[in-house]
């Protein structure tokens, strides 16, 4: 008896009622886009779970690929066997032949409650021929290895290994949002924490050529590379910013500089956020960080736009945020030396309390909004493909 199967068990599903089948149907769908490159394995959805059969492949690198899918609770690997104790006895025997260890608990769960033994003497059953037949004991409350079996229509699953997924909801399933993409640490773990939640991404860059290089922007393919574990492909809308930010440092006070540049940044990013389609604009921004970052700076600066901002770093302290940088794998990416245009221009004494009358006076004293509509009109967008893409060029 080997394991046959994979059961993906859904998240946050429980709390979505009515969303329930949008939910399901998205994530098989995503399962499926996941596993493609896995031939002999196939997909199948059900209501309460996806069950997946591994064919020739190694479950391993199935499971893998899997946890990076979001919208799965967890995944456990199962071997199935007919509807009948007998078959379950020989079943659990071999199964536990293969593990290491020497005691054990029976876990059983009857989804269908036609089945002439109830979930106590089904475990009863099934733990005396492990006993009769091999050398394991049972411990109910320190043991090696829990056997889960549950019954269901189908037939009856039984597990050893159960594996973690990331939780949240399918990718796709909650809007676009577009993520202003700097090559720092931080942003690219925004994008995880949202791309976890169900939310695509389309990346916008403000690039001041020649102040930064056009080295940054390999530095964002990269960082975006590195997430098509948890996206198949990205858009990344690259801004023309040298101009609008020359203005600004010519007639900005420099305290002053940050917080209107940031503003600007806001008002492009929303008309290349509508054109795209995105229902939202997100930014890596930690509450207190760094000056343009405090909630005095926060208040300033959104006042261009009612358009959301979701920041789901704001509460987030650098060491935890540096550790989710290094376990997605863009960290080392991240810390590459790079310009970028905040970089280059950061002011020596940039205000950290910046009022509104101020920005809006500063504003008034020079004509930015063309620069900002030419910025917007002249956006670069680059793709960047899917592995399974890169694998077929
Ligand atoms: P780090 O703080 O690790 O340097 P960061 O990405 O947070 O990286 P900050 O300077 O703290 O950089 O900027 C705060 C946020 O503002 C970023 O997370 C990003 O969302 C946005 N941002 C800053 N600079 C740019 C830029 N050149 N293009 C697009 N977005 C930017
Ligand atoms: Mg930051």
């Amino acid at each position: 008896m080997n394991y046959d199967s994979l059961i993906i068990h859904y998240g946050e599903l429980s709390t979505k009622g009515a969303n329930r089948a949008s939910f399901i149907e998205r994530l098989t769908h995503n399962v499926r886009v996941a596993l493609r490159p896995f031939a002999t394995a196939s997909v199948k959805g059900t209501h309460d779970y996806i069950g997946v059969s591994i064919g020739q492949e190694d479950p391993n690198a199935l499971i893998s690929r899997l946890q990076d899918v979001s919208g799965i609770q967890k995944i456990s690997l199962v071997a199935k066997t007919a509807r009948d104790l007998e078959a379950v006895q020989e079943a659990a025997i071999e199964l536990l032949a293969h593990e290491k260890g020497s005691t054990f608990k029976i876990d059983v769960k009857r989804v269908d409650k036609t089945f002439p033994l109830d979930s106590y003497q089904m475990a009863c059953e099934v733990a005396d021929s492990i006993l009769d037949h091999s050398s394991w004991t049972v411990d109910l409350h320190d043991y090696d290895i829990l056997l889960r079996i549950t019954v269901r229509e189908s037939g009856c699953y039984l597990s050893c290994h159960e594996y973690p997924g990331l939780g949240g909801y399918p990718l796709g399933m909650n809007g676009k949002v577009g993520l202003l993409l700097s090559g720092g640490i931080d942003s690219p773990v925004a994008a995880y924490k949202l791309l976890r939640r169900g939310i695509k991404i389309e990346g916008i860059h403000f690039a001041s050529p020649p102040y930064t290089s056009s080295r940054v922007l390999d530095k964002l393919v990269d960082i975006l590379n590195a997430l098509t574990d948890y996206q198949p492909a990205f858009q990344l809308n690259v801004v023309p910013f040298t101009k609008l930010q020359e203005a600004i440092y010519e007639h900005v006070p420099e305290p002053y500089c940050i917080t209107i540049m940031r503003r600007m940044m806001l008002r492009i990013a929303e008309k290349v956020a509508r054109d795209h389609h995105c229902l939202a604009l997100a930014t890596g921004e930690s509450i207190g960080q760094v000056a343009s970052q405090t909630l005095d700076s926060l208040i300033a600066i959104n006042d261009v736009t009612n358009f959301p901002i979701l920041r789901p770093l704001a509460t987030e302290d650098k060491v935890s945020i540096v550790d989710d940088a290094k376990r997605i794998g863009t960290y080392e990416i991240s810390i590459r030396p790079y310009e970028d245009c905040c970089t280059i221009f950061k002011p020596k004494k940039p205000k950290t309390k910046p009022k509104l009358e101020d920005c809006l006076y500063y504003e008034s004293k020079f004509d930015w909004a063309p620069l900002v509509e030419e910025a917007a009109a002249n956006v670069e967008t680059i793709r960047v493909p899917s592995k399974e893409e890169h694998e077929n060029d």
